[in-house]
């Protein structure tokens, strides 16, 4: 039983999935939410507060030795920091953090306290410090809703870059992932909207309701009636007043403020209108209904008459001519939810776009800035009901899946073979076809999408139909039997049916001209430069006239409008691109049980997450493995001072030199390059230190 809750279980010398459950929920028994394996740490979600987190447990991760403190997200944090410093070994300066894990798991949490224990590495206690810890805050009361799955859930994925140079931040970036804009006009039972219109409600002081002409909360239909105890409801409110500081400090001025909360305003009174259908085909809107067109007019800034047309009918060119075509009771609720939908998706945009502005390196550029990216993305999903937002989600799961696949079994176990290293392969389950039924040109999934988006004729049907007779044999894809558009395709991480009732209509995700119009013409300045700007390939908002300085390669963008599918696919490639240039860190999130309970393992539950996490393989790697391989030049090049003959030349035999002064073992030479155990490189570390 011996070493069994060990800290590390690549140091497990007997492993089976069960030992590893137990060892895992033995620690996490006794508060020890932390474990290695051995780079890659695994944190279970405590739901509860540990004294974990501190100033002095802080400082003591500060530059530490990895082997002599209990595994810590903190300590994670000091890695990517000291190695992008060049401190630590060999390989690309710049780090990627990736966290993964299911809703609940604590991806949030995590980012959040790596950001803060990267932020004190860099010491220095600058305004851009502070700036960028209020991110945070403002992108999740905007960005994050209460489910059933987590109180508050993040409903859109994000990639934060954090620009260096030496030792100190200088910038930030965000990236952001597929809001899920659904949520405010739908939300399922036990679900809530998004954070930001529930802690107006209860923090806005009774001026500024009477301002943005807002009333009691349970009004709203967008907010379902639903709103809280007394004592919810002050949190909301002390909310409220942390994304005003936040947006403060960030950088926000009063006025963007202002048309920001007008907006959600308007928003809340659009989902009220009702129609009512008459003889003569016209809708109309009248009583309760006619005095939230009003207030929607008023809040969006907009004629209140041409708001009510756009609701009520589409106008379309064809051949020069305009045809008006009058919208029946369901595709005039249709137009209402989309245009909630769009405006907020918009704020949201802007929001993301002008952190980036504010916080944007102000260094020459000629000076090279070293990064951390930290990855926070939604977690696989397997609703009773999974649309084409599960399937971009689902699809990000699965690249990120083939990432860590990648680092830890591919590329590894291709150089143990090319440089001539005894070793016993491992296998592991490799979702590269996956990828492929969905991604791969011209027919993958993504691709069979585009191609019926662009009939306008097409319907989900048959875009189904075509999935079937395409993918019929495909082991990763299943005919669903029945009447509605199902299909299912068979992830890493379990089979997932999906609904492709409404795939092209959000593929397409096109806004009506007249709507455009609409907006464009508010004399909310807010409102109308949100929709005079052009959405980016990469997803980032961009102003018209910032258009001319964008890069000739994006700006087709502005002629031809991309499908949600392909813009998606094209910001995971470009995320791709740069996580595979950087040297990777992972922190895999386990939810221990499905009642965001404290002091609860559901064996069960944590099992499938270690499966599917592929958790047990690795194990086996890295405790056999060899994680760290520099070549020869790099280590020569690191290491010479150990001989103390800085010109030493860059060949193996200075390395093998190197390496018989010291006492480390169990290291391999292959026909270009070392190959060391994890452990090896804190050891080295030391030496150096010693020097
Ligand atoms: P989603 O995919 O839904 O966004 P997530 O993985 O981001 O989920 P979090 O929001 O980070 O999950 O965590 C869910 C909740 O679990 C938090 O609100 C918090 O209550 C609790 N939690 C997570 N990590 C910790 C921690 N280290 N200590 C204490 N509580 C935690
Ligand atoms: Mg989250």
């Amino acid at each position: 039983m011996e070493g069994l809750f060990h800290e590390d279980l690549a140091a497990l010398s007997d492993l089976d999935e069960q030992s590893l459950l137990e060892s895992l929920s033995q620690r996490f028994k006794q508060d020890r939410i932390y474990t290695y394996i051995g780079d890659i740490l695994v944190a279970i979600n405590p739901f509860k507060y540990l004294p974990l987190y501190v100033k002095e447990v802080s400082e003591r991760y500060k530059y530490h030795e990895k082997s002599k403190l209990p595994p810590h997200i903190f300590a994670v944090a000091d890695r990517a920091y000291q190695s992008m410093m060049g401190r630590l070994a060999t390989g690309p300066r710049n780090q990627c953090i990736v966290i993964s894990g299911e809703s609940g798991a604590g991806k949030t949490e995590s980012t959040k306290l790596l950001l803060r224990q990267i932020m004190e590495l860099c010491r220095a206690n600058s305004q851009l410090e502070q700036q960028i810890l209020q991110v945070n805050p403002l992108l999740e009361a905007f960005g994050n809703a209460q489910t059933v799955m987590n109180d508050n859930s993040s409903r859109f994925g994000k990639y934060i870059q954090l620009r260096f140079h030496n030792s100190s931040v200088k910038g930030a970036k965000i990236n952001e992932y597929l809001l899920e804009k659904s949520r405010v006009v739908h939300q399922d039972e036990g679900e809530r909207n998004f954070h930001i219109f529930y802690c107006m409600l209860a923090g806005i002081s009774p001026e500024d309701k009477d301002m943005y002409g807002l009333l009691d909360p349970t009004q709203y239909r967008y907010l379902n009636g639903r709103y809280g105890s007394e004592d919810i409801v002050r949190k909301w409110g002390e909310k409220y007043s942390e994304v005003c500081n936040a947006m403060d400090m960030v950088g926000f001025q009063e006025q963007e403020k202002v048309d920001m909360m007008t907006i959600l305003a308007g928003i809340l009174s659009l989902g009220n209108i009702m129609f009512e259908p008459t003889e003569t085909d016209v809708l109309k809107v009248t009583g309760k209904s006619m005095g939230w067109l009003k207030a929607t007019a008023g809040q969006f800034g907009v004629q209140e008459e041409e708001l009510l047309r756009s609701l009520t009918c589409t106008l379309s060119v064809t051949r020069g001519e305009a045809i008006r075509r009058l919208h029946n009771q369901q595709q005039a609720e249709d137009a209402r939810d989309s245009i909630a939908k769009v405006a907020y998706g918009r704020v949201f945009g802007w929001i993301v776009s002008k952190v980036n502005e504010l916080l944007a390196p102000n260094v020459d550029f000629d000076v090279e800035l070293n990064e951390i990216g930290i990855l926070d993305i939604f977690g696989f999903e397997n609703f009773a009901v999974n649309r084409f937002e599960q399937l971009c989600i689902n699809l990000a799961n699965e690249q990120l899946q083939y990432f860590f696949n990648h680092h830890i079994f591919l590329m590894e176990q291709n150089e143990y073979k090319e440089e001539g290293i005894e070793w016993e392969m491992i296998s592991f389950k490799d979702n590269k076809p996956i990828l492929d039924l969905i991604l791969t040109k011209p027919i993958g999934i993504l691709s069979l999408l585009d191609e019926q988006s662009a009939f306008p004729q097409a319907s989900d049907r048959d875009f189904v139909d075509k999935l079937n007779s395409k993918f019929k044999s495909s082991p990763h894809y299943e005919v669903v039997r029945s009447h509605s558009p199902l299909f299912t395709v068979v992830h890493y991480a379990g089979k997932v049916q999906y609904n492709g009732g409404g795939f092209l209509e959000m593929n397409r995700d096109t806004i009506p001209a007249s709507i455009r119009d609409l907006f464009i013409n508010s004399v909310t300045p807010l409102l109308s430069v949100l929709f005079a700007a052009t959405i980016s390939r990469t997803g980032t908002l961009m102003p018209r006239k910032a258009k001319v300085m964008q890069k000739a390669d994006d700006n087709f963008n502005s002629t031809r409008k991309q499908s949600v599918g392909a813009q998606f696919k094209h910001s995971l490639a470009v995320l791709m691109e740069k996580m595979f240039v950087a040297s990777p860190h992972f922190v895999r999130c386990i939810k221990p049980n499905g009642n965001k309970l404290p002091d609860q393992v559901d064996n069960k539950r944590v099992m499938d997450q270690l499966r599917y996490n592929g958790l047990l393989e690795t194990i086996r790697i890295r405790r056999d493995g060899f994680s760290w391989r520099p070549s020869f030049k790099e280590f020569a090049q690191r290491y010479n001072i150990l001989l103390i003959k800085p010109d030493l030349p860059l060949t193996k035999e200075s390395c093998l030199s190197i390496l018989n002064t010291t006492a480390i073992h169990g290291w391999k030479c292959g026909s270009s390059r070392l190959f060391f155990k994890y452990w090896h490189q804190e050891e080295l570390s030391r030496l150096l230190e010693r020097m």
